[in-house]
């Protein structure tokens, strides 16, 4: 028997991790000093494990360090001056920049954005090709994953999770069990219920292909991304929406991104429509409606862990996931 199994009702990455834009935007996305520390060091720790995944694996993750931009509204500048500041006083780079400048940083902004914050440290990766390279790291480890196999409980015995249930046929017996259903987390059952509830916010993206390749800097908007990934493929998202886990793709939603992202790059317009798709963002829910913080580590009961909740930043936290889990796990006490 393996060390470690992964058990995936599909394939590994068939849900949210493969259908991220990929952005890893440690600069634009924290909400506060603690999250950009954090953050910041995810992405730094990218440059490494990219080369390393490559060295181990063949496969290019397709990590860019292709800077990013943020445009600004004449009523956020104080709010961008203040962050810059703050940014700043932490020993990252951060400016903000009239258009001119910005258009300089990435010659398809529109001409009507007067500034924009450029954040030249951020970076992106390719999710599916990560996804592949996670594959062949961990199986070549001799991790075991089991596609098609369907967890349908959490098994406890004397107040401690042992093992899981798989479709009520089958049983596997654990030291530890690692909860990373993503979104589905919370409808696993035997769940403890005192476990912060994480629900699906469904995200609408495009993929649009500019050939010749033009735009090279990630740019958002207040409204919406685009992702450039430097071959001439842009991904351009993503909707914010409350549906459960409904997978359509709306006429809205593509009507809005695409509008989107257009108004951020008008030739974009010009570029060949590839294809659409939706997923669902793991969102921890808390009693004021803000997304709570991921639920990574131990967990109230003894022998379960939690890798679940990343909400719109897991491709960025994946790999400090992984490294808290195994610490976590590796430091529990034996059964
Ligand atoms: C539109 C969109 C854009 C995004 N863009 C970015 C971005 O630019 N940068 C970034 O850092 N993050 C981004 N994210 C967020 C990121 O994709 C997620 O936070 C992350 O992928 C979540 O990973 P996960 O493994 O928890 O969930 P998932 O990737 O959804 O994996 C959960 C897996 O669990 C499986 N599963 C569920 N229930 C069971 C069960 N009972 N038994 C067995 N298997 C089960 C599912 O099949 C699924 O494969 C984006 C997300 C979306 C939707």
């Amino acid at each position: 028997m393996s060390d470690v199994i992964v058990l995936e009702r599909a394939v590994p990455g068939a849900e949210a991790s493969s259908a991220a834009a990929g952005m890893l935007a440690a600069q634009i996305e924290s909400r506060d000093d603690a999250e950009l520390d954090g953050y910041v060091a995810a992405r730094e720790a990218y440059a490494n494990w990219a080369a390393s995944l490559r060295e181990l694996t063949g496969v290019d993750i397709g990590y860019r360090r292709s800077g990013a931009l943020s445009i600004v509204s004449p009523e956020g500048l104080d709010a961008a001056r203040r962050l810059v500041d703050s940014q700043r006083a932490r020993g990252l780079r951060a400016e903000l920049i009239d258009g001119t400048a910005a258009r300089m940083v990435e010659p398809e902004l529109a001409s009507g954005v007067m500034h924009a914050l450029h954040f030249s440290d951020e970076a992106q990766v390719d999710p599916p090709q990560l996804l592949r390279a996670l594959s062949v790291a961990t199986s070549r480890a001799g991790v075991v994953i089991r596609g098609g196999s369907t967890v349908s409980m959490l098994l406890t015995e004397g107040g401690r999770c042992v093992g899981v249930s798989l479709d009520g046929r089958e049983i596997l017996r654990a030291d530890a069990v690692v909860l990373a259903a993503g979104s589905w987390s919370s409808l696993v059952p035997g769940v403890p219920d005192e476990l912060p509830r994480v629900r699906p916010v469904r995200g609408q993206l495009l993929m649009l292909e500019e050939r010749p390749a033009r735009l090279g800097s990630i740019v958002f908007s207040g409204h919406a991304y685009v992702v450039p990934r430097g071959d001439g493929r842009v991904v351009c998202g993503a909707t914010m929406e409350h549906v459960g886990h409904r997978r359509e793709l709306t006429a809205a939603g593509i009507h809005t991104v695409l509008g989107n992202s257009i108004a951020i790059a008008p030739r974009l317009g010009e570029a060949e429509f590839v294809r659409a798709w939706s997923n669902f963002r793991p969102q921890v829910a808390t009693s004021d409606g803000s997304p709570g913080a991921p639920l990574v580590g131990r967990s109230p009961l003894p022998g379960l862990f939690l890798a679940t909740g990343h909400h719109r930043n897991g491709i960025l936290l994946a790999k400090v996931t992984a490294d808290t889990v195994a610490n976590a796990v590796t430091a529990a006490p034996p059964r």
